[in-house]
């Protein structure tokens, strides 16, 4: 069987994307589940007569057996809406795989992403979104979809769950230190906007990798990349070389180990979120989402 290939033009890539997973699936409401393929997480909700789920996972074999973990536990209720937090292909890109009959919503701007990639597997959006918050109902299920301006991705779209005292926000703030090298974060004004969720009365979050967490450990997350991107301009002043990974992972541990050491991943992934960062402070930032008036990406 030939697998749909994202974007990948190695035919050797088939035997990764077919490979299985083990999905593990929790309960968080009467409505709502979350599910994790032990790295990747998103949440799936039971509506009238239909499911209504965020991403697809990043390969055809985790969408089917993302679809068959919702089946397993609503049974006869098809996935009829399919939500993109984002346009990346690690969390969006399989909707053909995994509910190819849904309407796909997402923000205007992944939309055109999307279109214009033409990643194979990654389906088309049908219903794009403007603006930056949206009550929105599919089939009887109710919540808020907000693009407060760019943080991670093209679009990026988090869920705020008002009866459930829940935040979703994919690929953005995590529980822990695992960032790795933070490609397409914005971080001119990451920490402003997701600092801004928390006007929204929310006690657990899901991240969209690794465990469900709460409110204070979101918190956390947030001073973390804030004291990073701090920390990353006094390597400059202190002329730490700083296109030097060993040198960085250094300078930001001493810096940052005793607020942050206990932040799971802390000392393996520090040193290329600096490097990272570092290069953001070096460019200017990536594009028009790192200019100081993001709301231009908001407008078609
Ligand atoms: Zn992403």
């Amino acid at each position: 069987m030939s697998e749909h290939q994202g974007i990948f033009s190695s035919p050797a890539i088939q035997d990764y994307l077919s490979a299985g997973a083990k999905m593990s699936t929790e309960q968080l409401s009467q409505r709502l589940w979350t599910v994790s393929d032990g790295k990747y997480r998103t949440i799936f909700l039971e509506a009238d007569h239909s499911v209504v789920a965020f991403d697809t996972f990043g390969t055809p074999a985790r969408a089917r057996a993302y679809a068959a973990e919702i089946a397993k536990v609503i049974p006869g209720k098809p996935v009829k809406t399919v939500i993109y937090s984002h346009d990346h292909i690690d969390h969006a890109g399989f909707a053909a795989d995994f509910a190819p009959d849904a309407e796909i919503v997402a923000d205007e701007m992944t939309a055109k992403v999307i279109a214009m990639r033409a990643a194979e597997g990654q389906l088309g959006v049908t219903q794009a979104l403007s603006g930056t918050e949206h009550r929105v109902n599919f089939d009887g299920a109710e919540f808020v979809l907000l693009n407060r301006g760019p943080v991670h991705g093209t679009g990026h779209l988090s869920a705020y769950f008002e009866e459930e005292k829940l935040f979703y926000s994919s690929d953005t703030i995590l529980a822990n230190a695992r960032y790795g090298f933070m490609p397409d974060y914005h971080f001119t004004n990451f920490v402003k906007i997701m600092r801004s969720y928390l006007d929204l009365d929310f006690e657990r979050f899901v991240p969209g990798r690794y465990e469900v967490t709460d409110r204070n450990r979101f918190i956390e997350g947030c001073d973390y990349i804030e004291a990073m991107q701090l920390t990353c301009q006094k390597a400059f002043i202190s002329f730490v070389p700083i296109w030097v990974h060993d040198a960085m992972a250094g300078y930001v541990q001493n810096e940052l180990g005793e607020r942050f050491g206990h932040l799971d991943g802390f000392n393996e992934h520090s040193g290329q979120t600096a490097i990272r960062i570092v290069h953001h402070y070096l460019m200017g930032g990536w594009g028009l989402e790192d200019t100081p008036e993001p709301g231009i990406l908001l407008a078609d």
